[in-house]
């Protein structure tokens, strides 16, 4: 009998569940869809059937997430790929953290599980969603290898020095503060494939990798290794993002409880879900910041010249820390699509061998390309992420051969 290549890739939100099922003989998509609002009455299955493309929605109430995975299990069915399959080698999860312990792709026992529990005081809102996609998908098929690939794990790598915060090592290790990073997955594999861009090995190049969506983060990847990142205990720290503040003095939440008299909880949603380019413009979506600013809006472009300010000041960081830069690369929603945010992170930055050109950056396109002059020092690229490949190629890594 041949050995199964397919990986179902799950991940599961507070109340979603995105997946994707990949035939990793040739990385290929065979299907793809994501449940929404799971626990409301207004559930909705959107699958779409990769081989024939045809789309279907569903509709109605999913009470949990094991209702939303077994409505995932019969279109998957439907499509003759259906999780029964012997064709099925594994299941691969997304797992936003798993601190210091996690540095690679795990299978899933009752000691990782219990470990990814344990994490949940510092990631309240993610792990306990991973968990029970996890729990779910292995009632549904007890006898398949689940296995966590974890957000944070590609960041392990980075020294003390850049993951520790300068407060009180006995206070901090009693409450697992450190900087752990986000993103890990995309930033491993965008970093991967600058280097085969360039055509070099990933040892060979250091890459500053800016991943730009909704939730934004930079990092410092040297030699196949990230040595800093910009998000931090949680994927509050950084970059100014859709709704996310980033970077702020400390002492910003001490004044607003004090003198704001704000509760601490309204101070998260605050910083959480009411900063960043909506809190700055009432606008999230760089979409509509570019069209506010090409009309004249002023708080728009306030917005956007706060967000590249900080954009740019995380360039500049890890170019520093980095010693020599052989690419900046930019990915994610606003990275992959926005080349007025390309442009404007790197205007100015010609002492550092960075430019733009701007017929190249002008080009849409979903390949990975350069955008820098071919004089130019360090390349600039845009890399489109692919963390659902990236998690496939990890799990089939650990479970497929045989
Ligand atoms: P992500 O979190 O990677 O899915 O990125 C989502 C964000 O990408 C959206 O909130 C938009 O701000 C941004 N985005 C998507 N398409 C474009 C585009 N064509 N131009 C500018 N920004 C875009």
């Amino acid at each position: 009998m041949t050995s199964p290549t397919r990986v179902l890739v799950l991940n599961s939100g507070s109340s979603s569940l995105k997946y994707q099922l990949l035939d990793m003989r040739d990385s290929s998509r065979l299907a793809a869809g994501l449940v929404e609002r799971i626990g409301e009455r207004t559930s909705r299955l959107k699958h779409t059937c990769l081989t024939s493309g045809e789309t279907r929605e569903q509709n109605g109430p999913m009470h949990d997430h094991e209702a939303a995975l077994k409505a995932v299990a019969a279109e998957l069915s439907r499509d003759g790929v259906g999780l029964d399959s012997p064709e099925l080698a594994a299941i691969g999860h997304r797992v936003v953290h798993g601190g210091e312990f996690f540095t690679e792709p795990t299978v899933v026992d009752d000691t990782v599980l219990l470990e990814i529990e344990r994490l949940i005081p510092v990631a309240p809102l993610h792990n306990p969603a991973n968990l029970t996609g996890i729990r779910t998908a292995q009632a549904l098929r007890p006898d398949l290898p689940q296995v966590a690939v974890f957000d944070t794990a590609f960041h392990t790598t980075m020294p003390e020095s850049a993951a520790r915060y300068a407060i009180d090592p006995r206070i901090a290790d009693r409450h697992r503060i450190r900087r752990y990073g986000f993103h890990g997955t995309s930033h491993a594999y965008v970093s991967r494939e600058t280097a085969r861009l360039l055509g070099k090995d990933p040892s060979e190049v250091n890459v500053i990798v800016l991943h730009l969506g909704n939730g934004a983060s930079a990092s410092a990847v040297e030699g196949g290794r990230c040595v800093d990142t910009s998000m931090g205990l949680t994927p509050l720290e950084g970059l100014v993002m859709g709704t996310r503040s980033g970077d702020l003095d400390p002492a910003v939440i001490f004044h607003l409880e004090r003198v704001g008299g704000m509760s601490m909880d309204e101070i998260d949603t605050l910083l959480n879900k009411r900063s960043g380019l909506y809190g700055l413009c009432g606008d999230n979506d760089m979409r509509e910041i570019r069209r506010r600013v090409e009309e004249g809006d002023e708080q728009a472009r306030l917005a956007f010249d706060i967000y590249i300010h900080r954009l740019k000041k995380y360039i500049g960081a890890y170019y520093a820390v980095l010693g020599r830069v052989d690419a900046v690369t930019f990915t994610a929603g606003v990275g992959e699509n926005a080349a007025a945010v390309r442009e404007a992170a790197v205007a100015g930055l010609e002492g550092l061998g960075l430019a733009v050109d701007a017929g190249l950056n002008a080009v849409r396109g979903d390949e990975a390309r350069l955008i820098s002059p071919a004089s130019a020092r360090v390349a600039v690229a845009v890399v489109p992420t692919d963390e659902e490949l990236e998690i496939a190629t990890q799990t089939y890594a650990l479970v497929g051969r045989e």
